[in-house]
């Protein structure tokens, strides 16, 4: 294993307890990314590793070897920032250079190792302008080049794209993917994004309050979330939930009852249990289908977002969204029927809130 990372915490000076028993293990050329809410620890996770935070207790190993104690330099690791930190009187040349020249590399080995690098990100063009003259992608590409060229083994992003706009992130978000395709080098990516951690990763680190809530592929992540959280922060729009208690085989969803014993066999072990139930917007038919709850509402509002829309619905008290096809936008104040299918129902503990 090429990265380990053993029952490891942050307690800051403060007294703040900012990451508990965060526990992964990374294999080399994998893309990893920790995702969360402002303040879950990912950021002090990163930090860690880059050997800019000290870590409190458990161990860090880098190639089966305890990394705690290693400075920042001898980690292996080179680090991109949510700001570039470029220099500005620098050209785009000497700004992915610097590293190099401080090493005191060979001046040829620095100019073959920068256009091989500006070739890769996109930059050969650019390489004599002042970071000034260049669009925020740009900048950030060029920042990525400072780390590339380095060839360090660990290459460390935290939230790199969030000082583009909108259109940016997405093409800059390709080109990062296309960066790790052809460096393979391995990647550990900070983003309070799900789509960004979704579209990116080979494996995702879920994290809520300094605990790591679920780790595993977009695909696992989104199939079978662990609990509530996951549920409800990977997808978009979130999966919806409705609390209660199953009886006789039912969970009420507002005025509606949604019959759970087809769709689980272990109905009988649920009956009298609190419970959340949810499904996904994007996983309801309007038109009848078998093995599929059916469920009357009323529609709200509907968003029409182009190859398909977003309905809030009401059943009573209970709300949901749902996404479907932009042929089929209902109109709003209108009653509506939709098909939640048997295999896309999850059951999550009203309590513990993991899934059952
Ligand atoms: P964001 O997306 O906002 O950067 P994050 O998930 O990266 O959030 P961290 O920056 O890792 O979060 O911070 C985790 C928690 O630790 C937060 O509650 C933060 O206030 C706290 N924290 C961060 N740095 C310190 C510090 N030096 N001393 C005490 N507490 C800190």
């Amino acid at each position: 294993m090429y990265i380990e990372l053993k029952n490891i915490n942050k307690i800051y000076p403060n007294g703040f307890h900012a990451v508990h028993n965060f526990c992964l293990e990374i294999e080399k050329g994998e893309f990893i990314v920790f995702v969360g809410p402002s303040g879950c620890g990912k950021s002090t996770t990163l930090r860690m590793i880059a050997g800019l935070e000290n870590i409190s207790s458990g161990e860090f190993l880098i190639n089966g070897e305890r990394a705690n104690e290693k400075s920042p330099r001898d980690r292996e690791v080179a680090m991109v920032f949510q700001s570039y930190a470029l220099y500005p009187q620098m050209t785009v040349y000497d700004n992915i250079a610097f590293g190099l020249t401080l090493q005191g590399v060979d001046e040829d080995v620095i100019e073959e190792r920068v256009k091989k690098t500006a070739k890769i990100l996109g930059l050969t063009d650019y390489l004599d302008r002042l970071p000034r003259a260049l669009s925020g992608g740009q900048r950030q590409r060029v920042a990525i080049g400072r780390a590339l060229i380095r060839k360090v083994g660990i290459f460390l992003m935290d939230e790199p794209l969030s000082n583009l706009d909108a259109k940016q992130r997405v093409t800059m978000r390709g080109e990062i993917a296309q960066i790790h395709r052809e460096t393979g080098a391995t990647t550990i990516y900070v983003t309070h994004d799900q789509t960004e951690a979704m579209t990116l990763a080979d494996r995702i680190v879920v994290m809520k309050d300094g605990y790591v809530q679920q780790t595993g592929t977009p695909y696992e992540l989104y199939f079978r979330p662990a609990n509530v959280f996951v549920a409800g922060f990977i997808g978009e729009p979130p999966m919806n939930f409705a609390k209660g208690k199953v009886e006789n085989g039912a969970i009420a969803f507002g005025d509606q009852k949604v019959d759970l014993t087809g769709a689980r066999q272990d109905a009988a072990a649920l009956e009298g249990k609190e419970i959340v139930f949810g499904f996904r917007p994007e996983a309801v038919t309007l038109e009848a289908r078998e093995k599929a709850a059916r469920i009357d509402c009323r529609v709200e509002l509907t968003e029409m977002l182009g190859d398909n829309t977003n309905v809030y619905i009401t059943c009573g008290e209970q709300q949901a969204i749902l996404k479907v096809d932009s042929h089929d936008t209902p109109e709003t104040d209108e009653a509506l029927s939709f098909y939640i299918p048997w295999e896309s129902m999850y059951v999550f503990d009203g309590k513990t809130e993991e899934a059952l």
